[in-house]
């Protein structure tokens, strides 16, 4: 089976055509960087403008690219959420459009679902359940994968997600947007020891997060004139990686994982392309006598195979009603994991 996926949530327009053999057959995707980087962050109408834009070309492309027709795929998948919600309806009312102008059926996809189930997509040993650590720009969460639809969330942030202290710490170092990987190369000419930073709920009982004090601290860091930007930079990385291990410690340890018969630590989301925070949780995962799974850089940030491949698992576990999902459904701003699979009609804008 081949289905065509189709992302849009934030600010990478998306499309790609996945086999159920894991195949990539073709994709694209159009980055809005240079868009929004004058305003330092996404703009929201200018992300959907330009999704609105580039999607449908991108798709038709895409099609050409594998020398297909929409006739020869068997299901449309696009993210109906969560993410900024103009971009997301312009990607779900256009696999609307196709999955009624082909017939065929259309699949509505959870963005957290795409980038929990991408690790699935480049191992096919990675066996249900799993222990997920899902840290991208909006979201930073440990949850208990067990199959397509079924999660239970263990931790989250109280505050800030983690991408997002990368992306507020790099507008404080003045190294512009998108945020992360900036910092990552900056980090690596630094000194993380030169600068002491806070570790928030570091022993904490609950595996939560919390990054907004440790991006106050960067900030006066930077402000009191003392430190070269480099070694805030590497700090502020030593720091989100320690809070990031000793949180997942404690879920590994309340968990129990082993006696449940998870034998994975799974890292997934824009963060996951981070190599310290991967090289951290390789050792760590073998500390607990489990194996890391991080899907290739280009699979970690935002990108259409993974909702393809999120639609082929949930048709494989008959999470998808015969005809498709309802072409009534609603582009989600918010849709947590661990609520109901379905997005709920009339539930959303
Ligand atoms: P969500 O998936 O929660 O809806 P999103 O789709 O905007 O949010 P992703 O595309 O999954 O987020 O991830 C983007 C985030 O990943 C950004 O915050 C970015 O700074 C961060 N990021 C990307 N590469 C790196 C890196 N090498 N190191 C640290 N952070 C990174
Ligand atoms: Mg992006
Ligand atoms: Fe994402």
């Amino acid at each position: 089976q081949v289905v065509l996926g189709i992302e849009s949530s934030c600010d990478e327009s998306a499309a790609a055509l996945v086999r159920s053999d894991r195949t990539i057959i073709a994709q694209a995707i159009a980055s809005q960087d240079e868009a929004h980087r004058p305003y330092g962050g996404v703009v929201p109408e200018i992300a959907a403008r330009a999704h609105a834009q580039v999607l449908t070309p991108m798709i038709a492309q895409v099609l050409a690219q594998a020398g297909m027709e929409l006739d020869d795929v068997d299901a449309i998948a696009a993210t109906a959420g969560p993410g900024l919600i103009g971009g997301v309806m312009v990607g779900l009312v256009t696999g609307k459009a196709l999955a009624m102008a082909s017939d065929r059926p259309l699949i509505a996809v959870n963005h957290l679902e795409g980038h929990a189930l991408s690790a699935r997509l480049c191992d096919e040993t990675l066996q249900f359940p799993f222990l997920l650590l899902l840290v991208s720009g909006g979201h930073c969460q440990i949850l208990a994968v067990h199959g397509p639809g079924q999660y239970r969330r263990l931790a989250t942030t109280i505050d800030d997600a983690l991408g997002e202290a990368f992306d507020k710490t790099a507008k404080i170092l003045g190294l512009g947007y998108p945020g992360g990987p900036a910092v990552e190369r900056l980090a690596a000419m630094g000194d993380a020891a030169a600068v002491p930073l806070p570790r928030p709920l570091k022993g904490s009982a609950e595996p939560h997060f919390s990054f907004a004090g440790l991006k106050s601290a960067v900030m006066r860091a930077h402000q009191s004139g003392e430190h070269l930007p480099e070694d805030i930079a590497a700090a502020f990385q030593q720091a989100a990686i320690d809070c990031v291990l000793d949180r997942t410690a404690r879920a590994l340890m309340t968990e129990r994982v082993t006696e449940r018969g998870m034998t994975a630590l799974v890292v997934a989301g824009g963060v996951a392309a981070n190599r310290r925070l991967r090289a951290a949780l390789d050792e760590q995962a073998a500390t607990h006598g489990l194996r890391l799974v991080a899907p290739p850089l280009a699979l970690c940030t935002d990108n259409a195979a993974m909702i393809a491949w999120a639609g082929l698992e949930r048709m494989a576990a008959g999470l998808v009603p015969p005809g498709g999902d309802r072409l009534d459904i609603m582009a989600r701003p918010r849709w947590p994991l661990d609520s109901d699979a379905a997005p709920a009609r009339g539930a959303g804008v």
